[in-house]
This record gives structure tokens, C-alpha cells and sequence, in this order.
């Protein structure tokens, strides 16, 4: 039997992901970018080489993925700079998931191919999961898509105010 810590990180498939791609031939995370409607996108932040978002449709409170802002399928095809941003903020957001949701604990990792479960292969991402004692139940209670967007807006701006707090320091 499965245990519920497997149940909730692997696979990591994210069916909206995959079902946005076959709607739209262009990459989801490149149309966000292109967009410029980070609040709706729930974009927390920009930077240079790399940007923040929060997972739409998350397998826990604070799900968050962090990328290269150019479309870029491998780590091996990075930048150098790229990659120093992306693990730079990786490290960021840790420290400001700790300040505003004060998990126990995280996941965070990167699926390479659909068979890993990426759901947007194209474009490399690393996903940030929060993790609680008990928060297997997150998402039986948070299956409402009214719940996850209120929950998303409130994140959105902690996250963003968080963020922006720490540049000012
Ligand atoms: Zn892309």
C-alpha cells in the first residue's frame, strides 16, 4: 500500500497543466510571461534570468514553481546564470514559505519528461511544496475551484509582500 507522503508527491502530474497544453500549442508558462497580468497569473515576482509562480492548481498550501524565464526543456541547456538565479530563489522562497506559512517541512524537486510526471516538459520547473503534519488532507477538503482561487489570491499577495520586504532589507 501506498503511503499517503507517496500519495501526495509522486507521481507529480498536474492534469490542469497538461490539459492547458493541448488547448494551447504554446507553452503555458511562455503565454504567462508574454501576458503581463502577473496578478492574475499569480506571478509572485520577475527577476532577471528567472520568475515565480504559484501552481495553479497545487497539491498543497504555498505550492509554488520557480523557472527560467526563457523556454528551456533541460538543465544542461541553462545558463550558468540561469541556473545561479533559479537555485538563488529556490533558497528565497524557502525562507519565505518559512516566514509567512511555517511548514514542518518541504518537497522540492524538478520532473524531467512526461513519464516523470512533467506536465509542461518544455519548460523546466522546480516545484516547491510545503508540507504539514497531517496536510494529506489538504486536498480532499480544497477540491472546490472557488476554495483554490480565494486561497491563491491571499498567497499571492502574502508571498509577493514577503518578497518584496526582504529586497528592501
Ligand atoms: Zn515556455
Amino acid at each position: 500500500m501506498k503511503s499517503e507522503n507517496q500519495r501526495l508527491w509522486a507521481p507529480w502530474r498536474d492534469k490542469y497543466i497538461t490539459q492547458d497544453i493541448k488547448n494551447n500549442k504554446e507553452c503555458v508558462f511562455c503565454r504567462m510571461l508574454k501576458q503581463k497580468k502577473d496578478k492574475q497569473n499569480f506571478i509572485v515576482m520577475r527577476g532577471e534570468a528567472c520568475f515565480a509562480v504559484l501552481n495553479l492548481y497545487p497539491y498543497n498550501n504555498g505550492h509554488l514553481l520557480i523557472m527560467p524565464i526563457r523556454h528551456v526543456s533541460e538543465l544542461e541547456k541553462m545558463t550558468p546564470a540561469e541556473k545561479k538565479e533559479l537555485f538563488g530563489l529556490v533558497e528565497r522562497f524557502k525562507l519565505i514559505l518559512d516566514e509567512v506559512l511555517e511548514p514542518a517541512g518541504y518537497n522540492i524537486g524538478i520532473n524531467l519528461g512526461h513519464v516523470a510526471g512533467a506536465g509542461v516538459p518544455g519548460h523546466l520547473h522546480v516545484h516547491i511544496v510545503p508540507r504539514w503534519c497531517g496536510d494529506v488532507n489538504f486536498m480532499p477538503v480544497i477540491t472546490g475551484t472557488k476554495v483554490i482561487s480565494q486561497s491563491l489570491i491571499t498567497l499571492h499577495k502574502m508571498l509577493s509582500d514577503a518578497y518584496q520586504r526582504r529586497n528592501r532589507k
